[in-house]
Order: structure tokens, then sequence, then C-alpha cells
């Protein structure tokens, strides 16, 4: 059996930045091990631009990104293994992978960074009537087959559901030559970046139908059409608002799923939110000296905070192979998303692990105006900042300092909510 002290599974811009931050911190048996034949996952097929506007303060296509970072990974000479799949992980750190030159392969690993990304629900997850046909894709699938591939899916596009992935490839298929008909979303608010909806659906005016879905596929061999209707507040179609718009493909981008396989083979525990797994304030899953980062752990809007939190992730590895024990739950307190906020990464902050300060991560469930973001240090509210704006498509960050956390050493719980003005 192989033995490394830290083994990173998955080469995109997780896998990448936390090998490079362990690296940095003086581990040197580090191996990334990613099951396509190129480093830089997702950000490969993401040849638009508007990446790395806070880490580099530039604006990069995901390719022009991931590359930045892929130059790190050679300059430091850090080992990885491609178009290796990794297919079992146990909880003594115990990692079986698979590639065609060395078969299946066992590494046993001090500590392991979780960054496998996420992957889209597909149609099944929908259950929309209609028949089978040819001409249905996820829109990253679409993505992959534009600029990648260099095949065009189809000529006329209607796409369900306005993630970012959604817009942005309304506007790929439009730049290409096809007519995009419409962006139906099942929600009165689009779960996309504003500059996404302004810059992809606005500039080429693309009718973005919010509280609308899809309730029937058309076509034999290939799609044909589909019937879209408005929803009442309970998501349910509405009778005599049905229309018939006809193309010859729909593009799905209705949500991402966590790809943690491997992570519940771990007995790893997942949030029933995020679908990724339960971390502490140094990304340490529950199983000591497994840590998550990148969109295994949620998904993110921009990469830049996913390069942030990974780097905190291999670092925190590194500590954890020096002898550093994150795990004691003794004084952990818990951090409660309710009114509003969906969930919280981290889902518990030791105080005695804590540096300097803790960056907590979260979405909220609605659209607010002028609200307020508050956080309770048990029943008292310890700060509350304002926001013009917040929606479910834009992640929030907030502070947690040590400062904070001593002045408070009785603690059990850290609320965070929306309040409205
Ligand atoms: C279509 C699209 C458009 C986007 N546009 C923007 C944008 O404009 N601006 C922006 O900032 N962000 C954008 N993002 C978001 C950004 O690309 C992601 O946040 C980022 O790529 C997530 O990084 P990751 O490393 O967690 O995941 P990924 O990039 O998905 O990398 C995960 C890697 O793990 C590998 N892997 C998974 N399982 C295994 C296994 N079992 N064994 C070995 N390897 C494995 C995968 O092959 C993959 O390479 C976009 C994302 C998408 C999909």
């Amino acid at each position: 059996m192989q033995e490394y002290d830290i083994v990173i599974i998955g080469g995109g811009p997780a896998g990448l930045a936390a090998a490079i931050s362990a690296k940095e911190k003086g581990i040197d048996n580090v191996l990334i091990i990613e099951r396509e034949g190129v480093l830089g996952g997702i950000l490969n097929q993401c040849i638009h631009n508007g990446f790395g506007l806070h880490t580099f303060k530039e604006e990069l296509t995901g390719p022009e990104y991931a590359d930045r970072y892929i130059k790190k990974v050679l300059e430091m000479k850090i080992p990885y293994k491609l178009n290796t799949m990794v297919i079992d992980l146990n909880k003594d750190k115990i990692i079986t992978a698979v590639n065609q030159d060395d078969g299946i392969i066992e590494i046993k690993a001090k500590a392991v960074i979780l960054a496998m990304g996420c992957r889209e629900r597909p149609r099944g997850a929908l259950n929309i009537p209609g028949s089978r046909c040819a001409g249905i894709f996820t829109a990253g699938t679409a993505q992959k087959f534009v600029n990648i591939e260099g095949y065009m899916p189809g000529k006329e596009v209607v796409v369900l559901g306005s993630g970012d992935i959604g817009l942005i490839m309304a506007r790929r298929m439009t730049l290409e030559g096809a007519k995009v008909k419409a962006v139906v979303e099942l929600m009165p608010y689009s779960s996309g970046l504003k500059r996404n909806i302004v810059q992809c659906l606005d500039d080429f005016d693309i009718p973005l139908k919010l509280s609308h879905t899809v309730i029937d596929i058309k076509g034999k061999d290939r799609i044909e059409g589909v019937t879209i209707a408005k929803v009442d507040e309970n998501r349910k179609p509405i009778k005599g608002t049905e229309e018939y718009i006809s193309c010859d493909t729909l593009l799905l981008s209705v949500g991402l799923i966590p790809e943690n396989e491997l992570s519940r083979k771990a007995e790893i525990g997942i949030s029933r939110v995020t679908s990724g797994p339960i971390v502490n304030e140094s990304l340490e899953t529950g199983v000591e000296g497994i840590f998550a980062c990148g969109n295994v752990l949620h998904v993110h809007d921009l990469v830049d905070n996913v390069s942030m939190e990974s780097h905190m992730a291999g670092e925190n590895a590194a500590r954890y192979v020096k002898g550093m024990n994150f795990n004691n739950k003794e004084n952990a307190i818990e951090l409660i998303a309710t009114d509003g906020v969906r969930y919280t990464v981290p889902k518990y902050i030791n105080p005695d692990n804590v540096e300097n300060f803790i960056q907590v991560r979260f979405i909220v469930g609605n659209v607010y105006k002028s609200s307020y973001i508050s956080v309770y240090f048990d029943d008292n509210r310890k700060f509350h900042i304002k926001k013009r704006i917040l929606t479910p498509g834009e992640m929030e960050e907030v502070r947690i300092t040590k400062a904070m956390l001593e002045k408070h050493p009785q603690c059990k719980k850290i609320i965070f909510k929306v309040e409205e003005e």
C-alpha cells in the first residue's frame, strides 16, 4: 500500500488550492487524484470571463483562472495522478482508486481532503411528463459539447432553470447562432447572480419567465416543443396559463448536487440542506483528519470563494498532519441557521481552534430587500449588518472573530437570521 501525508480527491480549483497551501505549510508528501485527463475541474469548460475578480483583481476566463493554479502546482512539483478515479474511502483514510496503468491502487493517507465538486440534477430528478425524446441536456453537458467538443446541441432552445449555468448557456447558445426562446424559472426569483441576468439575458433580449415551469414535452424521436405554465405560490401549475413553445432543445439548469458518495462510504455526516459534509471551523468533517472544501462541501457562486476556502482546508490538513487535533467537541459552539438563513458552513466552532477569525458562509432562502443579517450569541444580538438586497443566488459571509468568542466564553450557540426592518 502506498502512503502519503495528505491525499486530495479532485483536481479542480478546490483541490489545487488545497494542495498548494498544504505544501506551503511544509507538507511535501501530498498527492492529488483526478479522474479526468487534465487538472482544472469544471473551469476547463467555462470559457466565459468573470472569474478571479476577487482573487486576482482581474477578469479571467475559467481555463485562465485554473491555469494560474495548475502552473503553481507544477512549479511546486506537487505530485498528481490523472485519469484516476477514487472508488472507495473509509474512515481509516484508506483510499481505493483505479486507473488504466496501475489497475486498482490502495493508498493510506494521514489526512484526506475531499474536493470532488458537484454534478447537475438530471431530468429524472424533476419528473417532467412527456416523451423521452432526444434533445434534452443538462446545461453543463451542452456547455461541454459546445466549448470542448465543438458540437451544437440544437438551434431553437428553451432553458429550464435560471441558475448561473442556465444563464451562461442561454448567452453561449445565442452567440453560437441558436435562438433561445425563453429561460423558464419555477421560483419568483432567479437563483443566478444578478450580473449574469443582466449580461446573459437582458443584453440579448432573452425573456426570463419567473414563476413558470415546463409541464409537458412534445416530440417522438427529437423534442419538438414544450408546454410551459405559470405556477401559484405552492409551485403548482395554474390551469389556463399554458403556453406552447416550439424548440428542438431543452436545457436543464435545475440545481447541483455535491458528489458525496465517497464521503458517505467513509461514514461522514452529511447536511440535509447543503448535501455536503457537516464541518467544524477547520473544515474538518465528523471523521478526524478528513477535510472538505469547494463545491463538494456546499455549492458556491464564485470560484474565488472556493479557492479561499480550499486554501484554509489545505492549511488545516497540514496542521493536522503535524499533530493538531481539531476534533475536540467539548467546547464546540453550534451555529444555527434560522429565519431565512438556510445553513451555515461551518456548523460548529471550537474557539480553541480559531487563530484570528472564522468566515461563516451561507445563503438565504428568499429575496429580502433592506434587511439585516443578525448574529446572536445565545439569546443576545451581538451585531447585525444592513443589506440592500439578499438573494438565494449570492453567497453571504460573516466574520466571527477570536475577540468575539473570547468575550462570550459560556456561549453555546451562535444564531444567524434575517431580520426585516
Ligand atoms: C457552467 C458553470 C459556470 C460557472 N461560472 C462561474 C463564473 O462565471 N464565475 C465564477 O467565479 N464561478 C463560476 N462557476 C463556479 C466554479 O466553476 C465552481 O465554483 C468551481 O469550479 C468549483 O470547484 P471544485 O474544485 O469544488 O469543483 P470542480 O471544478 O467540479 O472540480 C472537482 C474535480 O473533482 C474530480 N472528481 C470528482 N470525483 C472524483 C473521484 N471520485 N475521483 C477522482 N476525481 C474526482 C472531478 O473530475 C473534478 O475535476 C461556474 C460553474 C459552472 C459549472
